[in-house]
């Protein structure tokens, strides 16, 4: 079978690689894991259930229900970004997936961070767009120089992703303030992912670019905040015509997202985060902690992911020794052009950071 050209575009052996290596170590210290180690919180879990055992297991219409896109968009006019319309999506990777085909041809060019979240860059590749980085090693901080560097004719939009897999980084309100002042001059889309708005370490929710920049497509969702991973709920808001080209795309596609999920999702995004902060920050400080007199790291202020350099300089020798001594991590390779960094979760137990951190050191020390 020939399968179409699009698929050559995509590349995943580098994380294969770790996953096949992955599968022959037993009890592994699991430090690659891309959602909370939290459940679902229980209300959200009994709105859920109501929901199926009541009947509302059809087809919802394909945007959403209303009184759900309604919040959204409330919470995001809260932010002072004012959404003309939105659409609940099957997690961000079908937000994501809707928003690509509908706004990028071949040769567009997609400005966006390097490192990246993975998805970016293939999703891009297989439409035949163009993913064009800005380097932001060594201190992961956005340059707005930089963006305006990269621009050509062919820039389309740029994508922000705040808090940052697989860096931590939060971006302040002025590094978002100077892109979207480039953005402005040059008439660009902004697409923020801000699927980690709530883990953020320095105060409540992280400042989005959406506040700062009215021509802004928002993806977020609740696969990390509830933890919700596997119901496959997020959203979309923004421009009027993006939401309708996407809504348009889905009945064709997805139809619409899973139903008990919605309904869950109304009670999910009223959903404290307190407490959960509260230990995600006291994660961040055993991973950070434990790291950063042996490696040169830079200190996450959100998300689950810190992004240490490898001490021989090459994240993918480096994560085969880790995975040799049970620590489970994922080589920077896969989010980035480059290969000098590795990715550790710590959306796990503090017994399996600290069981991974005592590792971690070790193998510090022998590369020395
Ligand atoms: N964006 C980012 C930055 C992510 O890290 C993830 C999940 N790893 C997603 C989007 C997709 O999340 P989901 O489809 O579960 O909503």
């Amino acid at each position: 079978m020939k399968l179409a050209q699009r698929t050559k575009q995509i590349d995943s052996s580098g994380i294969r690689k770790v996953f096949n290596l992955a599968q022959k170590i037993a009890d592994p210290i699991n430090l690659s894991i891309g959602q909370p180690d939290f459940d679902v919180p229980e209300p959200v879990k009994q709105a859920a259930i109501e929901a199926l055992q009541s009947g509302f297991n059809r087809y919802t219409v394909t945007a959403g229900l209303p009184e759900l896109r309604e919040k959204v968009l409330a919470k995001y006019r809260a932010k002072g970004f004012e959404g003309e319309d939105a659409i609940v999506t099957a997690g961000v990777s079908g937000g994501l997936v809707l928003s690509f085909l509908v706004l990028f041809d071949p040769g567009d060019e997609i400005l966006m961070t390097d490192p990246y979240f993975v998805m970016y860059k293939h999703l891009a590749n297989f439409i035949g767009a163009r993913p064009v980085y800005v380097d932001t090693y060594p201190d992961f901080r956005l340059r707005p120089e930089a963006f305006e560097a990269a621009l050509t004719p062919r820039t389309k939009a740029l994508i922000i992703n705040s808090p940052h897999n697989p860096t931590g980084t939060v971006y302040s309100e002025e590094e978002l303030r100077g892109v979207a002042d480039v953005a402005a001059r040059h008439h660009l889309l902004v697409l923020s992912d801000d699927i980690y708005e709530h883990f953020f370490y320095q105060g409540e929710e992280a400042p989005t670019i959406a506040s700062f920049y009215p021509n802004t497509l928002v993806l977020s969702g609740l696969s990390k905040s509830a933890a919700m991973t596997g119901w496959r709920l997020g959203f979309a808001l923004g421009p009027a015509e993006i939401i309708r080209a996407m809504t348009e795309l889905q009945q064709y596609s997805f139809v619409c997202a899973p139903s008990f999920a919605q309904q869950a999702a109304l009670v999910a995004l009223e959903h404290d985060m307190a407490e959960a902060r509260e230990a995600y920050r006291r994660k961040r400080d055993l991973i950070y902690e434990g790291l950063q007199d042996l490696y040169t790291v830079q200190k996450p202020e959100g998300a689950f992911y810190i992004f240490p350099q490898a001490p021989s300089g090459d994240g993918e020798a480096f994560v085969a020794r880790a995975i040799e001594n049970k620590v489970l991590c994922v080589p920077g390779s896969v989010f980035s052009e480059k290969k000098s960094h590795f990715r550790i979760s710590f959306a796990a137990p503090d017994e399996t950071i600290q069981r991974g951190v005592e590792v971690l050191r070790r193998l510090a020390d022998e590369s020395g």
